[in-house]
C-alpha cells in the first residue's frame, strides 16, 4: 500500500497542501491531477480536457494556491494584499460553479491565510466590492460579473499571475466568448493561462491559439468500465443487532445526508414497516414492492422522480431494472443473501462517474456473507461503527458552519448589520457570533435522543378524535421547536378560519406534529398553513400518509 497522498507530494505539491488533502480523504491524485499539477507548477500554459467528475477543480486550485503563495511558512498574508488587486482568477460559467469552486479553493487553502472571493450576479455588488477592497488573492467569477467590476474599476487585474478558464466549453456555449476576450485583455501578457474543459471544440482551440503561449495539451480518456465491472462506489458496512437497526439507520442517514437513496429490504412486510417508521421520523419515504398494483408503483416512481420523496424503500424484485438518475446512496437494510444481488443493487449508484455510497447493515452473524461479497466483487467493504450522538452533533455544527459561510458569501446582509453594531457596542464580536451560532444550532438540533424517540413511536393518535371523518396532517415542527398544542390549534383556527371543533387529536413529536382535522377543511388548512409560520418559522404541512396504505 502506498503512503497516503505520497502521490500528491511527488507532483511537487507542498507538505502542507499534501497534509490538507490527506485530511480531506484524498488518497491519490486523479489522472487529470497527475498530469496537470506538475505542468501548472512549472508555470506552463495549459489546455486540459477531462470528463466531468474527474477532479479538474483540484487540478488547477492546488497549483494556484501554491504558486501565489499559500505556503505554510508565510502565514496570513493580509498585509501583502493590495486593495482591488487580485493575483489569480478563475472564470466559471455559472453562479453555482462560482460558489462551488470558491468553496473548494477555500477548503484546499485551509491554514494558508489565502483569501478567495466569489463574484457572481444576483448577489450584493456592495458586499463584493467590500471583499475586493479588503484584498482578494483569488477571485472566482462569472464573466458577466467580472466585467461589471472591471467597468466600475472595483477590480484590478494588472497583477494577475494565473488565470484559469474552467468549463470553457460551457462558457462558450453560454455566449461568453467576447466577455472572456475582454477580460483576458485586462490581464498582463506575462500571466499563466490554463483552460479546463470536458470537450475541446474548435472554438476553444481558437481562443487558446490567441491567448495561450506554447500551451501543453493533455487529454484524459474517459475510463472504460468493462462489462459487468463494479462502479466506483464507497462501500461501508455497519455491524448492528436486528433490534438496533431502525435507530442505527436514523443516525447513519443523518450523518450521510443522502440527496436521494434506495433502501433495500428482503421482504414486503419489512418494506412496509420500515417505510412507516421512517415517515414517522420525518423522512419522506415511499414503499415499492411486488405486492403493490402496477398503478400504485407507477405513482410511487413518479413521486420519486419528481423529487417528492427522500427515500425509496424497496424489495429487489420491485426495484429491478429501475433507472433513477442520481441515486447517491444505496442502503442494504440486510445483507442480501446472494452476493450477485448486492452487485445489482449497488450498481444503481455511482453512475456516470458520479460518487456513490453503498451502506450495508449486517447482523453480527452475517459477517461471513460480507466476506463472500468481497470475494465476488474483489472490492473491500469497510466496516464502520454507527455514528454516536456526539458524531451527529459535530456533523450538525459542521453543517451550521457551512451554511453560515454560504450566507456570508451570498452577501446582502445590510439589513441586519445594525443589530450586530448594537451588540458590538456591548459585547465582544467573537462572543456575539458564537451566541448566534449557538441559537442556530439549537434550532437544527434534531433527534439527539433517537432511541427514546423510537420507543415513543408509533406516536399516533390512538384515542377517538371526535371528528366524523378525520384527516391526519403532518406538520414539520415539534417539541424541539417549542411547539405546543396551543400553537397548533391557534395557528390552524387563526390562519384557516376554521373553528376548534374541526381540530381533533394532536400528537407532538420531537421534530414533527400530527394533527387531525375534519376532512372537509383539510385542504383549506394546508393552504392557509403553507403561507403562515409557527413560532416565527415556515413549516412543512401536508397530509400524513396513512400507514395502512403503505
Ligand atoms: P470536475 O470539475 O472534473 O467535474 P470536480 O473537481 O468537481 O470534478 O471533482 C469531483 C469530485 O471529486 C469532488 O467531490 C472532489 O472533492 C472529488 N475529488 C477530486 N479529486 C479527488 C482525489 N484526488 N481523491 C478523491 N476525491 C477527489
Ligand atoms: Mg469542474
Amino acid at each position: 500500500m502506498p503512503v497516503p497522498s505520497s502521490g500528491f507530494l511527488s507532483l511537487g505539491l507542498s507538505d502542507k497542501l499534501t497534509a490538507t488533502l490527506t485530511a480531506l480523504g484524498y488518497e491519490e491524485p486523479t489522472p487529470v491531477q497527475r498530469e496537470a499539477i506538475p505542468l501548472m507548477l512549472a508555470q506552463h500554459d495549459l489546455l486540459a480536457q477531462a470528463a466531468t467528475g474527474t477532479g479538474k477543480t483540484a487540478a488547477f486550485a492546488l497549483p494556484i494556491i501554491q504558486l501565489i503563495g499559500g505556503d505554510a511558512a508565510a502565514g496570513p498574508r493580509s498585509k501583502e494584499r493590495t486593495a482591488l488587486t487580485v493575483k489569480a482568477m478563475v472564470l466559471v460559467p455559472t453562479r453555482e460553479l462560482a460558489m462551488q469552486v470558491s468553496e473548494a479553493i477555500h477548503k484546499y487553502a485551509r491554514g494558508t491565510g489565502l483569501c478567495v472571493v466569489p463574484l457572481y450576479g444576483g448577489s450584493s455588488m456592495q458586499q463584493q466590492i467590500r471583499s475586493l477592497e479588503r484584498g482578494a488573492d483569488v477571485v472566482v467569477a462569472t464573466p458577466g460579473r467580472a466585467l461589471d467590476h472591471l467597468r466600475r474599476k472595483t477590480m484590478n487585474l494588472d497583477a494577475v499571475r494565473v488565470l484559469v478558464l474552467d468549463e470553457a466549453d460551457e462558457m462558450l456555449d453560454m455566449g461568453f466568448a467576447e466577455d472572456i476576450e475582454t477580460i483576458l485583455d485586462e490581464t498582463p501578457d506575462t500571466r499563466q493561462t490554463a483552460l479546463f474543459s470536458a470537450t475541446m471544440p474548435a472554438r476553444i482551440l481558437k481562443i487558446a491559439e490567441r491567448h495561450l503561449q506554447k500551451p501543453r495539451r493533455l487529454a484524459i480518456a474517459r475510463e472504460k468500465t468493462a462489462a459487468g465491472k463494479m462502479p466506483r462506489v464507497r462501500q461501508v458496512a455497519y455491524i448492528v443487532r436486528r433490534s438496533e437497526k431502525p435507530a442505527a439507520l436514523d443516525r447513519i442517514l443523518e450523518m450521510e445526508d443522502p440527496a436521494s437513496a434506495i433502501v433495500f429490504c428482503r421482504t414486503r412486510l419489512e418494506v412496509d414497516t420500515l417505510t412507516e417508521t421512517l415517515n414517522a421520523h420525518g423522512y419522506r419515504a415511499e414503499a415499492l414492492h411486488g405486492g403493490m398494483e402496477q398503478r400504485q408503483r407507477d405513482a410511487v416512481m413518479n413521486r420519486v422522480r419528481a423529487g417528492k420523496a427522500d427515500l425509496l424503500i424497496a424489495t429487489d424484485v420491485a426495484a429491478r431494472g429501475l433507472d433513477i438518475e442520481q441515486i447517491t446512496h444505496i442502503v442494504n437494510y440486510d445483507v442480501p443473501a446472494a452476493p450477485e444481488s448486492y452487485v445489482h443493487r449497488i450498481g444503481r449508484t455511482g453512475r456516470a462517474g458520479r460518487a456513490g455510497t453503498a451502506i450495508t447493515l449486517a447482523e453480527p452473524r452475517e459477517h461471513r456473507l460480507l466476506r463472500s461479497i468481497e470475494q465476488l466483487t474483489k472490492q473491500k467493504i469497510d466496516v464502520a461503527t454507527v455514528p454516536t450522538v456526539a458524531d451527529l452533533k459535530a456533523r450538525r455544527l459542521e453543517v451550521t458552519r457551512a451554511s453560515i459561510r454560504e450566507r456570508l458569501l451570498a452577501g446582502d446582509l445590510d439589513d441586519v448589520r445594525g443589530v450586530v453594531q448594537a451588540l458590538a457596542n456591548e459585547f465582544d464580536l467573537f462572543d456575539v457570533a458564537a451566541a448566534a451560532i449557538k441559537m442556530l444550532d439549537a434550532t437544527t438540533d434534531a433527534d439527539a435522543e433517537i432511541e427514546t424517540e423510537i420507543e415513543k413511536e408509533p406516536a399516533r393518535p390512538s384515542r377517538g378524535s371526535g371528528l366524523s371523518s378525520p384527516v391526519r396532517l403532518f406538520i414539520g415542527a415539534g417539541r424541539k421547536a417549542k411547539i405546543g398544542p396551543g400553537d397548533l390549534v391557534g395557528a390552524i383556527t387563526g390562519e384557516a378560519g376554521v373553528t376548534a371543533k374541526s381540530v381533533g387529536a394532536i400528537e407532538i413529536g420531537d421534530n414533527f406534529s400530527i394533527v387531525e382535522v375534519s376532512e372537509d377543511v383539510a385542504d383549506d388548512v394546508i393552504r392557509a398553513m403553507k403561507g403562515a409560520s409557527l413560532r416565527g418559522k415556515k413549516v412543512t404541512v401536508r397530509r400524513d400518509r396513512d400507514p395502512r396504505q403503505a
